[in-house]
């Protein structure tokens, strides 16, 4: 029901956890994180309150520089830690907000191709399907553009891939998502609140919009590919 993702040069998970926090207001009955620890994706997922994920966190940390974080309001599988997000492939993490309508047809034709399911989710779908277009070798943002095509439902998304430092992507339809510009490290997040404290340079993406986060830069397209700038939104200072 929330979602937080930041690309830093320092470690992330506690500002991770943090910003899930500030969206705790939605709602939720379940929490995760993802980062990348020496290259690899790493995950902490724990079911109920947000101290779960805290507690785990502390006993587990996290030291990675780069990392997306969830808030689930489950509608598609129990609210166990197997179907909390974020839900990862070996090529990347993806969280989600809303609903794949069309999950169950797009899980038939992966399941015949021979994948396997970890959760009940309709978001795992995505991940495998990303997953398989990055095997076909399409690179990260036209993977995610192949697959948005496909996609029936409301949702906005979040990936992280592994191996990659350089690169989170976010997506939006129907859900909303910003992003946010600080100094040489980027944000996003399923509204301003949750990225107050970070940075006040926050914009709201529009219907269908991808955004890419780098270090030095965001970059957003609409949903025919084509570059876009979108308004800035002054929170009135970091909160
Ligand atoms: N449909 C997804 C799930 O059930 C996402 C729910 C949400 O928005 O938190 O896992």
């Amino acid at each position: 029901c929330g979602i937080v993702g930041i690309i830093s040069r320092q470690p992330v998970a506690d500002r991770l956890v943090g910003a899930l926090k500030r969206l705790e207001y939605r709602g939720y009955d379940s929490a995760g994180i993802a980062t990348l620890e020496n290259g690899r994706l790493s995950r902490r997922r724990a079911e109920g309150k947000l101290s779960n994920l805290a507690k785990l966190v502390a006993e587990r940390p996290l030291e990675g520089t780069i990392g997306i974080g969830h808030t689930r309001w489950a509608t598609h599988g129990a609210p166990t830690i197997s179907n909390a997000h974020p839900h990862a492939t070996k090529r990347l993490a993806i969280v989600h907000n809303g609903i794949i309508e069309n999950y169950r047809e797009l899980k038939a034709e992966l399941e015949a191709e021979g994948t396997s399911f970890e959760s009940q989710t309709d978001t795992e779908t995505v991940a495998h399907l990303v997953t398989r277009e990055l095997e076909r070798g399409l690179p990260p943002k036209e993977a995610v553009q192949a697959v948005l095509a496909r996609l029936e439902g409301a949702f906005s998304l979040a990936f992280l891939f592994d191996g990659d430092e350089e690169l989170l992507i976010g997506a939006r339809r129907g859900s909303p998502l910003a992003v946010g510009e600080g100094e040489g490290e980027m944000f996003l997040g399923s509204d301003g609140i949750a990225l107050s404290p970070f940075t006040d340079t926050v914009r709201y993406l529009e219907e269908g919009d991808v955004a890419v986060l780098e270090h030095g830069r965001i970059t957003i397209f609409d949903d025919h590919g084509a570059e876009v700038t979108r308004p800035v939104k002054r929170s009135g200072g970091k909160a």
